[in-house]
């Protein structure tokens, strides 16, 4: 009697474990379900977050193009009375300062950039210095004139002209104002 009763005992002891343990799987099974919704969900969010800051972006990008546009008539009108600083007036770079249009064909790509109005055939040139890289040069503003030397506008911030080396001063591709501040 004694024996089957412990036999007994033994076996609801068994049952026991068997279902504290099953309720630990199962608990920690939920538990895993959860973490991996959480983390879909913020994943979600944050996808979510980066089309929205993309979207503000894209609005902010357009709302300057546009203000540019809105801006652009009075300042030509101002640059067109006094060019100085237009190099550093970016919705005027390729706006044609005699006749105001905006129509303007690239002639080439490669320094210097050089522009043309399709309406009255006005020529400039305008880039970003290719010594320094913090010089913008446009041959309108009398600020970055060209060199009488050779024709290339001299950049108002480190005074280069031609990247192959001019008479009126040092620099040169291989030897730039900005090498010569670093060495
Ligand atoms: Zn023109
Ligand atoms: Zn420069
Ligand atoms: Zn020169």
């Amino acid at each position: 009697m004694t024996d089957k009763s412990d036999e007994y005992d033994a076996l609801v002891a068994e049952k026991m474990q068997a279902r504290a343990e099953r309720h630990v799987r199962e608990n920690q099974v939920e538990h895993d379900a959860q973490v991996r919704e959480a983390e879909l969900a913020r994943a979600v969010q944050a996808r979510d977050e980066q089309l929205r800051q993309q979207h503000l972006s894209e609005m902010r990008v357009r709302e300057v193009a546009a203000e540019a546009r809105r801006n652009r008539p009075a300042l030509i009108v101002q640059y067109r009375a006094d060019p100085t600083g237009v190099r550093l007036v970016a919705t005027l770079r390729d706006v044609c300062l005699k006749c105001g249009s905006e129509q303007v064909r690239c002639l080439s790509d490669s320094l210097p950039r050089k522009l043309v109005c399709p309406d009255c055939a006005t020529k400039w040139t305008a880039s970003a210095c290719w010594s320094c890289a913090t010089g913008l040069l446009d041959s309108r503003d009398p600020e970055t004139p060209r060199c009488p030397q050779c024709g290339w506008s001299k950049c108002a911030v480190c005074g280069a002209c031609n990247p192959q080396g001019c008479s009126t001063n040092t620099y040169n591709t291989g030897h730039r104002q900005r090498d010569e501040v670093m060495a």
